[in-house]
């Protein structure tokens, strides 16, 4: 079974490059991203002398995400490709690792210190992959881009050299905001509880509970019992908002709060955050600067915290 599902990979990868047509209009370097994240930052980083591809939109979830065969395209002719790693793309694994041998795929945490990741609560082998949680975090994955692009055209080292360090600045000042703002969320009221556990970084980060519907991957359904006990804690702790997310289907965190109301405690729904995914292509939060003020600024305004309600620079969406 493992062995004819590598061939497959194998002649997909082959079958593709020999295809016709033009996928890159432009003599600028190319680049696939798996994530909007990823793709955001490359853009960032290498500027004018890039053209980035994003093979995964908004609200698109990259545990449950496969290639197709416009990606695969895509990817065999590009100058560079990023993936994020960390068993993120569970679906993809098998074919990056075999792409890989090609020599211009780069997983962009893969040097990141594994100390400061997170274990993964369904594999013990494994960490927690929703590292862009935590902006502090994300620079490592920058630097690793910005290193990734140079090796791959040294002659425009100095411009990405310098995109990063316009970068940098932007990602502290993201963190401080973060950590400002949600300091102001009462001690009592910092839980934080989603369709899926991507924010744990994010917890850990900014001293928040968090729980999640469906555990770090969103492969598995949520049992009744998982519902049940979230429920009990949202009665427990009078917990007053839970999120849905613009990535995962909103009905188990629906079921949670209808659950809460029949026990006569009113939980709304807080808003909806960006997990795993950016907002529009085009809009502030399509970006991911964007979309960590958004997720920051909608979490202190529902759970009692204080935020403008426009967020860091005023640019949020109005009535989110
Ligand atoms: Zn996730």
């Amino acid at each position: 079974m493992l062995f004819s599902r590598r061939k497959f990979i194998t002649m997909s990868i082959s079958g593709a490059a020999a295809m016709a047509g033009p996928v890159w209009a432009s003599d600028k370097i190319s680049v696939v991203a798996t994530t909007g994240m990823i793709a955001d930052t490359a853009r960032w980083i290498g500027g004018n002398v890039v053209e980035v591809k994003a093979l995964m939109g908004p609200g698109v979830d990259p545990h449950a995400y496969r290639q197709t065969r416009s990606d695969i395209v895509a990817m065999t002719r590009a100058d560079l490709v990023l993936w994020h790693g960390l068993y993120l793309e569970a679906q993809m694994e098998d074919f990056f690792r075999k792409l890989e041998k090609r020599g211009n795929v780069v997983a962009v945490t893969d040097t990141l210190p594994r100390e400061l990741l997170r274990g993964h609560d369904d594999y013990a082998d494994k960490f927690d992959p929703h590292v862009w949680m935590n902006p502090t975090l994300w620079v490592f994955v920058a630097e690793r881009i910005r290193e990734a692009l140079i090796a791959r055209s040294p002659g425009n080292a100095s411009v990405f050299v310098k995109n990063m360090e316009q970068l940098l600045p932007k990602l502290v000042d993201l963190n401080a905001y973060a950590e400002k703002t949600l300091a102001s969320v009462p001690q009592s009221a910092r839980v934080l509880l989603t369709a899926h556990d991507a924010f744990g970084y994010f917890g850990q980060a900014y001293g928040f509970d968090v729980l999640g519907v469906q555990g770090i991957s969103t492969e598995s359904e949520a049992g009744l019992k998982r519902i049940s006990t979230l429920v009990d804690l949202l009665v427990d702790r009078q917990i007053g908002a839970v999120f849905v997310e613009s990535s995962v289907s909103d009905r188990s965190i629906r079921a949670l709060s209808e659950g809460a109301e029949a026990r006569g405690h009113k939980v709304s729904i807080g808003g909806e955050l960006f997990s795993d995914a950016m907002g529009l292509d085009g809009t502030y939060e399509g970006t991911y600067i964007g979309m960590i003020d958004h997720n920051v600024t909608v979490v202190a305004n529902a759970l009692g915290g204080t935020a403008p309600a426009r967020g860091m620079h005023n640019k949020l969406s109005a009535g989110f």
